[in-house]
């Protein structure tokens, strides 16, 4: 399938933001599908069936986190949030009710044309496809737990995986530390990140070139992490 024929559908209440949406991305020759309000939103979602949301937190008839939950009940499609940059416990929200990604308004079209590839494409891989990933020299297969460089093989633990292979299927978008925490530790440790922050620590330790700087293993300031791989 080509670009050409990915449908987004962009919700956003405020004309004038829509249609600078709207005009980007057509310009990359994505059809795109207007909603101007939530239940706008849900009926396009449904009779359209379109292959990503951008998504609007603020709209008049309803918050966007209610949108989410909604279409997470009956679709897996990719959902990329946009939210003014103070709301940083409503991007957590999203992120935690089964938003894929995060834009911030204002936002930058290359930065936005970026997620959107990034979703579309995560969508368009299986899982087969995720468990194989290229991080600068080190090569990791998920599925059989093997790292390597072209050098040495790397030596990662059971729970490192876990974090990696919870990282790899959200890859190149966020997952926040509860979303991380719940499926790795369990919903039980939910508030407690030290567990997490340790094994970050050592998975950067061993995966990244100069750990200092992560490349691959990013920080989200206050989110979580995002894992970054080379195109493959
Ligand atoms: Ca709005």
């Amino acid at each position: 399938m080509t670009e050409a024929m990915h449908q987004i559908l962009v919700i956003e209440d405020e004309p004038a933001i829509r249609n600078v949406l709207k005009v980007l991305l057509e310009a990359e020759r994505y059809r795109v599908i207007e909603a101007d309000s939530a239940l706008r939103a849900e009926i396009e979602t449904r009779s359209h069936k379109p292959d990503l949301l951008i998504l609007d937190l603020g709209l008049p008839d309803g918050d966007g986190q209610a949108i989410i939950r909604r279409v997470r009940a009956w679709s897996p499609v990719p959902i990329i949030v946009l939210s003014a940059r103070a709301m940083e416990e409503q991007k957590i929200a999203a992120l935690d009710g089964g938003a894929d990604d995060y834009v911030t308004k204002p936002f930058s079209a290359p930065e936005l044309l970026a997620r959107v590839r990034a979703a579309l494409r995560r969508n368009v891989r299986g899982p087969e496809q995720t468990s194989a990933l290229k991080l600068g020299p080190l090569e990791l297969d998920l599925a059989k737990r093997e790292a390597r460089t072209p050098s040495a093989e790397v030596h990662l633990t059971p729970l490192e995986y876990r974090v990696l292979e919870c990282l790899a299927r959200h890859l190149g978008a966020i997952v926040t530390q509860n979303q991380l925490i719940r499926e790795v530790w369990g919903p039980e440790r939910l508030g407690d990140s030290r567990g997490l922050r340790v094994c970050i620590k050592s998975l950067r330790a061993k995966i990244e070139p100069n750990p200092h700087k992560p490349r691959y293993l990013i920080t989200e300031a206050g989110l979580g992490y995002r894992l970054r791989a080379d195109e493959t």
